[in-house]
């Protein structure tokens, strides 16, 4: 596949060159040049983006391994990488794909239209572009993203959020969860470590939340460099003033690498620290990142201290029955579950008998936006064929279509069909392959 493709932000100047208008460093190019980033070029007075769809890892994962503990925990994802970055840090845990582009870390090439069936096939309803920085892609990340909630495939951009407004409120509609690296609120360290600068990191995040988007906040914590009290502090105060104490932090441990090689490993002491002084300024969702056994990777309920989800390593057990909200005093926990997404305002309970193995659910959707509708299917505890017990279906704006739903064993019990005003969905039992009830 050609990975060649034209960019989408950029200005045409005088004499073949071009201003790159996706990240703030406006890098103006000349004809045959890079930018900073090294994956968009001039050729010929235009700008073109030469990693469209190259991949350098694609893993399942859990979804917590990309700094996402509140948004379904456990779910896996599929999670996509590819070369190059628009930050230039000195402490990069992945420079060998951000950096130094070594031809032997290219693995692939891929359409938006495989990664999706791909997914689909794994049976995956979360795509998360990570490993280098998705802004280095995001024609492809945008295009792949689109598609996928087309096909009611959530997407997660976990990314410095080195970015400009324009491209992220263009991209917010297709972007359910950002996984925002903030690496310290002091501007000179991102311009002695970072090469870049840290307002517009923050300014990204404002947006996000502003535009009502989900997020979660990482700082990696690098000895010597950010790792004082005033480092935390000042991290903390300024969430909780312009973001909010709900949105969860995570302080991650570095290790030594690329330029940094002379910093030790983050003792787990200073991670501790980090999280004391998050909850005494009323953070609420304080987590620790890049150990294996550690009491802050649990979720715990923020007043009655309740066991929420617990963490080891990548095993996730979800100790409530609904880790949205907490079993013992009810408290709100700030949890997106698919359970959660069930207590929208209105449901319809189909009880599976076996004659009528298929049913028809019609759903209109008379608004402008795109919807989705949630099938949970439950069943008795003899089930062992593998299938998902949560369903998405996509509803395209100003769409009437029906869905045809199977009972899948003879212990599939029930489905729940749920939804969200102002959709109108209704049942039909499927008697036979070529009947379609009316009223
Ligand atoms: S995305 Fe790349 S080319 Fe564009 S301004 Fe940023 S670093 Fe420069
Ligand atoms: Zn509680």
């Amino acid at each position: 596949m050609n990975t060649l493709k034209e960019a989408k932000y950029y200005e045409k100047l005088s004499d073949s060159m071009v201003k790159c208008t996706l990240c703030p460093r406006y890098c103006v190019i000349g004809d045959g040049k890079s930018g900073f980033c090294r994956v968009r070029e001039n050729k010929g007075g235009r700008l073109f983006l030469t990693n469209y769809g190259l991949s350098t890892y694609m893993v399942v994962e859990p979804i917590e391994t990309n700094g996402v503990f509140h948004f379904r925990p456990g779910a896996r994802t599929l999670s996509i990488g590819s070369v190059g970055c628009n930050l230039g840090c000195k402490f990069c845990q992945a420079w060998k794909y951000t950096r130094s582009f070594d031809k032997s870390t290219y693995f692939e090439t891929y359409s938006p239209e495989e990664i999706v069936r791909y997914a689909k096939s794994l049976k995956l309803d979360i795509i998360s572009w990570t490993f280098n920085d998705p802004i280095s892609w995001f024609e492809f990340v945008y295009d792949t993203a689109k598609l996928a909630k087309e096909n009611g495939i959530v997407s997660l951009f976990k990314s410095s959020h080195y970015l400009n407004e324009q491209p992220l409120v263009d991209i917010l509609p297709y972007i359910d969860v950002f996984s925002v690296s903030i690496k310290s609120i002091r501007d000179d360290f991102y311009r002695r470590l970072c090469d870049g600068s840290v307002m517009p990191v923050t300014h990204a995040a404002e947006v996000i939340k502003d535009h009502g988007g989900y997020l979660e906040i990482s700082n990696l914590v690098v000895p010597t460099q950010n790792n004082s009290d005033t480092d935390f502090t000042m991290l903390v105060s300024w969430i909780k003033e312009h973001i909010g104490t709900e949105v969860p932090l995570h302080f991650a441990r570095f290790h030594p690498d690329y330029l940094l090689m002379n910093v030790p490993r983050t003792p787990i002491a200073d991670v501790d620290r980090a999280i004391r002084i998050a909850r005494n300024h009323g953070l609420q969702h304080v987590y620790s990142g890049n150990v294996f056994m550690h009491p802050g990777l649990n979720t715990y309920c923020p007043s009655c201290h309740k066991l929420i989800v617990e963490r080891k390593g990548e095993c996730i057990t979800i100790k409530n029955v609904d880790p949205a909200m907490c079993d013992s005093c009810g408290t709100d926990l700030h949890i997106v579950s698919m359970k959660r997404q069930e207590s929208r305002s209105r449901s319809i309970e189909h009880v599976w008998n076996p004659e009528i193995w298929a049913i028809h659910v019609q759903i209109e959707n008379d608004c402008d936006q795109t919807t989705t509708v949630i099938l949970h299917h439950k069943f008795s505890t003899a089930h062992q064929v593998n299938h998902p017990e949560y369903e998405a279906i996509t509803v395209l704006p100003r769409t009437n279509m029906r869905y045809t739903v199977s009972m899948i064993d003879e212990c599939h019990q029930k489905t729940l069909i749920v939804y969200d005003d102002p959709l109108k969905v209704r049942v039909f039992d499927n008697l036979d392959r070529a009947y379609y009830e009316v009223e």
